[in-house]
């Protein structure tokens, strides 16, 4: 049956490392593999921490690999990982996307409808959460819009409400929600500027969906600590949310820069499972080099 097809491929629901990640008050690093050199790095790096990843892949990797190679690619990765991963959609931009995912054997999609009017967003969010969760698959889905460029000036503009968040994750039923609270796609040019009193106010409204920081690549890491921290919250008896630090490649000239495996996450994590200790100071908890050296599959990491 199609709907266990993941499973056949060793590969786990996003929502379980989430959850486990939460339990360990850790984050989960998100990495984009185009390759088999990138693939690698990530795998490396997770079982030098011992830590669970989620891969994930756009819309360009597809279509450049091949879905069929992608899927075999993760799964080859799931069974070469001391922690369970999962394979996961970035930025899926369609409902028919989204269901290719799904039957091919990915664990974990994202819709992307954070362009759309609000009910639209929700509407197709919706439709992919129905398909998904027949067969087993987290959907992360996304409120407010990550921009592509840190120097926005209206980046404000784009930033999840806490309120609109609550309605989103009641009517859509999303196990991930990525939030727009300062961080951006691609190169931060000046000061990164996170607006941790609004993630804090998103977290309490949303209950147990986790959220996701788009974005990450480029954060300093004591302030993505802090970020993470806020996710989990100040008063400690709460419920704790963790987010998914979704690393995109630093670095999106592909070519240019030498691909570094292992390199990408920070020690540490020791006997901790479902994602990285970041109270541990010897993990940054995110990727910081993530050079890309294939030939352009990542030059749209434009979403
Ligand atoms: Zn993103």
């Amino acid at each position: 049956m199609r709907s266990e097809l993941f499973s056949e491929l060793g590969l786990t629901p996003s929502r379980i490392l989430l959850n486990a990640a939460r339990e360990g008050r850790c984050a989960v690093a998100a990495l984009n593999f185009y390759n088999a050199e990138t693939l690698r790095a990530h795998i490396n790096a997770a079982n030098e921490c011992n830590a669970s990843i989620i891969l994930q892949t756009t819309a360009s990797t597809i279509d450049y690999l091949g879905i069929e190679l992608v899927v075999a690619m993760a799964g080859a990765a799931s069974r070469m990982s001391s922690q369970p991963i999962a394979l996961h959609l970035d930025h899926g931009g369609s409902f028919e996307l989204a269901k290719r995912c799904i039957d091919a054997g990915y664990s974990s999609v994202m819709i992307d409808g954070s362009k759309l009017p609000f009910e639209e967003n929700i509407a197709l969010t919706r439709s992919v959460v129905e398909i998904a969760h027949r067969a087993g698959v987290s959907v992360e889905g996304e409120l407010g819009h990550v921009t592509q460029n840190a120097d926005n000036e209206n980046i404000a503009d784009y930033f999840t409400r806490p309120e609109d968040a609550r309605r989103f994750v009641d009517e859509t039923g999303v196990d991930a929600l990525a939030v727009a609270i300062g961080t951006a796609h691609g190169f931060y040019k000046g000061e990164v500027k996170l607006d941790l009193p609004r993630l804090r106010e998103i977290r309490d409204a949303v209950g147990d969906t986790a959220l996701v920081l788009h974005g990450g690549s480029g954060v300093p890491d004591e302030l993505m600590r802090d970020a993470i921290r806020s996710g989990i919250g100040e008063d400690q008896l709460r419920h704790r949310t963790q987010e998914c630090v979704h690393a995109r490649g630093k670095r999106i000239a592909c070519g240019k820069r030498r691909h570094r495996p292992s390199s990408h996450v920070r020690s540490g994590g020791e006997g901790r499972r479902g994602g990285l200790d970041v109270e541990d100071p010897r993990v940054s908890a995110r990727v910081n080099s993530f050079f890309c050296v294939s030939g352009g599959s990542c030059a749209s990491n434009s979403n």
